[in-house]
């Protein structure tokens, strides 16, 4: 337990931070429990807040990366510094900061959720194992949503593409301090290989970025509405579509990652011959 001492008292949370912080413990050792955390682990968490995922991610690993972008939290910073010397803290925009140089493989936190697509995106193209992480319940159901159903979208298959990913628990406001006005959730991301092959990634995600901009539409109407994702002409994509070994009347929402796959490495084999 920390005395407090002024600055601590006074400090006031920012909205436009996500700065609703975790109070209740039971959901602190949850996550740290889903990441197996171990003294051979080293851990990056995005968002000191008051520090109480930290000191538990302290206690059980190795050693523990905060990105924290609000300075205001310093005095927090200092007193799990005194305790701990596991762990080091990044006073920058976890948005900004190049992720690979710190040599994490687990990923634990509670994140600010004004930033939890790009963050998401941004994770996923590093080599970490496991990522236990906090984001609000409508966005962990698009996660890990199948095809076929209303929350299937662009990030579900950008994520099950490259991880696993299961909704460990729900959390409620009664959680925080400041309260949200929302329900949160746990998800856990283990990476892996990807299932299956996609010649190429950047093409891959604009093929994604393309569908998903109309998701109830014919993957035929979509692609043609959107073929400036493709960076390909309305004419020339209507062409393609004609000639391809795809079923283009199917609803963007009910292709599997793998179907999505496999039309991605069709179009980019007549693409790139065009
Ligand atoms: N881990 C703490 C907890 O569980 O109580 C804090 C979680 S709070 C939801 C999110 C934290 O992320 C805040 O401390 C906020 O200042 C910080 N934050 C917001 N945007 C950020 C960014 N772009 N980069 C790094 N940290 C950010």
């Amino acid at each position: 337990m920390f005395i407090k001492n002024k600055s601590e008292t006074m400090f006031k949370p920012k909205k436009k931070l996500g700065q609703c912080f975790l109070i209740d413990k039971n959901f602190v050792k949850k996550a740290v429990e889903e990441a197996e955390i171990n003294k051979e682990d080293i851990v990056l968490e995005i968002g000191l807040g008051k520090g109480i995922l930290t000191e538990e991610l302290a206690k059980n690993a190795k050693k523990v990366y905060v990105i924290e972008i609000d300075e205001g939290l310093k005095p927090y910073a200092e007193k799990i510094k005194e305790k701990y010397d596991n762990v080091e803290i990044i006073w920058e925009d976890a948005l900004k900061i190049d992720l690979n140089n710190l040599g994490f493989n687990k990923v634990v936190a509670n994140l600010p959720y004004q930033i939890s697509s790009p963050i998401t995106f941004k994770l996923l193209k590093t080599n970490f194992d496991i990522a236990v992480l906090m984001y609000q319940y409508e966005f962990a159901k698009r996660m890990v949503a199948k095809e076929g159903t209303k929350d299937y979208s662009r990030l579900s298959v950008a994520v099950q593409y490259k991880a696993d990913v299961e909704f460990i628990c729900k959390v409620p406001p009664s959680a925080f301090s400041p309260r949200p006005k929302v329900n949160s959730a746990i998800v856990k991301i283990v990476k892996r290989e990807p299932l299956f092959k996609v010649e190429n990634e950047e093409f891959f995600e604009n093929v994604l970025r393309a569908l998903f901009q109309h998701k109830n539409k014919t993957v035929k109407k979509a692609l043609i509405d959107s073929c400036h994702e493709l960076g390909i002409e309305r004419e020339k994509i209507k062409k393609i579509l004609e000639n391809i070994d795809f079923n283009v009347d199917e609803r963007v929402f009910k292709l599997s990652p793998r179907d999505i796959g496999n039309l991605s490495n069709l179009l980019y084999s007549k693409i790139s011959k065009v």
